[in-house]
């Protein structure tokens, strides 16, 4: 048996000795739901009493740093040094997971145990992300048993604080460039475009939020008596949106759309299929950037939503005109928007179609928007060896429609950035019931398997950065 299939038989027998499972199920009895005041030790257990005895084995040096944010858990730097004119590889996890959610799933099934059910392996944080990195670390376990070096460096950063926001990410990955000097980033996050199609994406759109809020009067007052006297803010506000956006979710904020898409990010998309999969709600064909495919509106363009609009009291209306009128918005962007000038362009927007009394608030730190060229070397090598194990053709997505701290890897470190993911779209993973898919999860250790695997060979665009 080739050398290479020699590790992806001893990842299948992993998988089907029941060695995942025992693995994974200790890591999701980790309570580490960062959102909520006392997950302290946990977060820190983690880390300390999980992933740092498994490193070692491996032969990691593993380092725990202290968050920059006071109130954020810490971060496991972990390094697997073989020789300096290797290739070597960032990678990346997240051990904190949302609240549990502890008596709302199915069958009071226990949020921190895994419950089997067909295909179906629920827990907290068996997609989002324990299980993604448990994954990737077994893969890179079953490499370096069977060929007794890796062929490769590895850095790898665990995190705690991702469902967070990644509280101090960024300053910390800024503050210490100097332990992430690698020639690529790959890690695992996210869903993949079907439960069947293993998927790369090299980015992910960028996040914006803001409020739009209007105060036109003190407290509520009697329509009987001021109705046809007082401005209706709530009027006001609706007529606002209507000249943002119009009734198909075209963007008429002069300067929001970003219209252009490179040749190569075009035809990757055009072979992708959008939408599907398991509990998946209708498209509307008609909904959004008009002149564009629905694979272009949801990785290509800039679409805007509103999140919430409150005027008055919904759940208890009174016959009065309300006081004031609160949107919540929210942009997905691409690359080439200038973030920092979202909100301008939108003051201008208000005051030149009637509506300078709205006030505008745009959030400090935005999700910036990365994009890796589905051209560049490292995603054609990194495509050639996943095509190469799957032996049918890898769903590429330039970038991801949702958001991730990319931009901390993309941008402040300069890597070329590789995410396979190995969930799906109704793994439930911010709600009760989060799983994984048994199926999924076997051809992800298989992938990983050989990407790590062809990693060490000795042909990669180690210098084309
Ligand atoms: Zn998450």
């Amino acid at each position: 048996m080739a050398k290479r299939d020699e590790a992806l038989a001893r990842i299948d027998s992993y998988f089907d000795d029941g060695h995942f499972e025992t693995e994974l199920a200790r890591r999701i009895a980790f309570k580490t739901e960062s959102n909520l005041a006392g997950s302290e030790t946990a977060l820190a257990s983690y880390l300390e009493d999980e992933m740092i005895p498994d490193l070692t084995a491996l032969g990691f040096v593993c380092e725990i740093f202290p968050n920059p944010r006071q109130d954020a858990g810490p971060f496991l730097v972990a390094r697997r040094h073989e020789c300096d004119d290797l290739p070597t590889v960032m990678t990346y996890g997240h051990g904190d997971v949302v609240a549990g959610y502890d008596g709302q799933w199915d069958n009071n099934m226990n949020p921190w145990k895994i419950t089997k059910k067909g295909d179906r392996w629920y827990g907290r944080g068996t997609a989002d992300n324990k299980g993604q990195h448990t994954i990737n670390l077994a893969a890179l376990r079953s490499v370096l048993e069977t060929r007794e070096s890796l062929g490769f460096n590895v850095i790898f950063l665990v995190e705690m604080g991702e469902e967070r926001g990644s509280p101090g990410l960024k300053d910390f990955c800024t503050a210490h460039k100097d332990l992430f000097q690698a020639d690529v980033f790959i890690a695992s996050d996210g869903p993949r475009i079907h439960p069947d199609k293993p998927t790369i994406f090299m980015g992910s759109r960028g996040v914006f939020n803001f409020i739009m809020r209007l105060d036109s009067h003190d407290g509520g007052h009697h329509s009987g008596n001021w109705g046809g006297l007082l401005t209706n803010p709530g009027v006001i506000m609706s007529h606002a949106i209507t000249s943002m956006i119009d009734k198909k979710g075209k963007i008429l904020v002069e300067g929001w759309r970003n219209t252009e898409i490179p040749d190569s990010v075009r035809s990757a998309i055009a072979k992708l299929e959008v939408g599907g999969g398991e509990n998946a709600p209708q498209i509307n064909p008609n909904w959004g950037e008009p002149e564009m495919t629905p694979g272009e509106r949801v990785f290509a363009s800039n679409t805007f939503e509103i999140r919430a609009f409150e005027t008055g009291n919904p759940k208890s209306p009174a016959n009065a005109i309300p006081p004031s009128a609160v949107v919540y918005g929210h942009l997905r962007y691409v690359v080439g928007t200038d973030v920092d000038q979202l909100m301008p362009l939108l003051r201008l927007h208000l005051d030149q179609h009637g509506f300078p009394d709205i006030e505008i608030i745009g959030e400090r730190d935005p999700m910036y928007a990365t994009r890796l060229d589905p051209e560049h070397p490292w995603a054609q090598w990194a495509i050639a060896s996943l095509n190469k194990t799957n032996g049918a053709s890898i769903s590429v997505i330039p970038n991801l429609g949702g958001s991730l701290p990319n931009d901390v890897f993309a941008d402040v470190l300069g890597l070329p950035t590789i995410w396979v993911p190995h969930s799906y779209a109704g793994c439930s993973q911010h709600a009760p019931n989060e799983h994984i898919l048994e199926k999924t999860s076997k051809s992800a250790l298989r992938l990983m398997t050989g990407l790590w695997w062809d990693l060490g060979v000795g042909d990669t665009p180690k210098n084309a950065k």
